[in-house]
């Protein structure tokens, strides 16, 4: 996918790296997530807002498989958000996992709890995808927007993996007559 232009500074930047951002009167620019920090610490008075670019880490989970991170950190007024996904082409596709901290928080602080919750996640497998079954008793993934079913049902990412919504119910079809709880959290909760 093609690299955007961000408004503000001209970068070309890839797509995962940009910010809709509006502008109050209706209008919407395209920002790198840089130049959105850098506008958001103007207009909220965050002048010692440390606007740093986090270099991508690779971990390995618990099958030896090796997954690439990329971060992005936004301000978002008195907190900030700290996002770490992994990319199919531009995009961000796979894990995805997410930290919310107060604006003057340290980043590296911040980052060191999210690659802790990376890990703690990487060393879990809920589902063989060989044999398509769950493993134990327990399933916890994300719930994503299925191209192919618009709106419909969704699609799941379990293990990093995507899940149509429909083999996610043949897998519990081992299971007929056991009961089940599900429970939805905020992206940034640990589950
Ligand atoms: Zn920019």
């Amino acid at each position: 996918m093609a690299h955007e232009r961000c408004e503000q500074c001209g970068n070309q930047t890839p797509p995962w790296d940009t910010i809709h951002c509006g502008s109050g009167d209706g209008h919407y620019e395209l920002l790198c997530t840089s130049c959105f920090n850098a506008r958001i610490a103007e207009s909220a008075g965050f002048t010692d807002f440390e606007n740093v670019r986090l270099d991508p880490i690779q971990l390995i989970d618990c099958e030896g498989d090796a997954h690439q991170f990329h971060f992005q950190l936004r301000l978002l007024g008195a907190r900030i958000a700290l996002d770490g996904f992994e990319l199919q082409g531009e995009l961000p596709a796979g894990y995805r996992f997410q930290l919310i901290g107060e604006a003057d928080d340290d980043v590296f602080v911040l980052l060191g709890r999210l690659i802790e919750k990376i890990r703690r996640a990487l060393s879990f497998r809920h589902v063989d995808f060989r044999e398509r079954r769950i493993i134990d008793s327990m399933v916890r993934g994300r719930i994503e927007w299925d191209e192919s079913q618009p709106g419909h049902l969704p699609l799941v990412v379990v293990d990093g993996k995507e899940v149509l919504w429909d083999d996610l119910g043949r897998m519990l079809m081992s299971m007929e007559g056991w009961q089940f709880r599900l429970e939805i959290a905020d992206p940034s909760d640990e589950l």
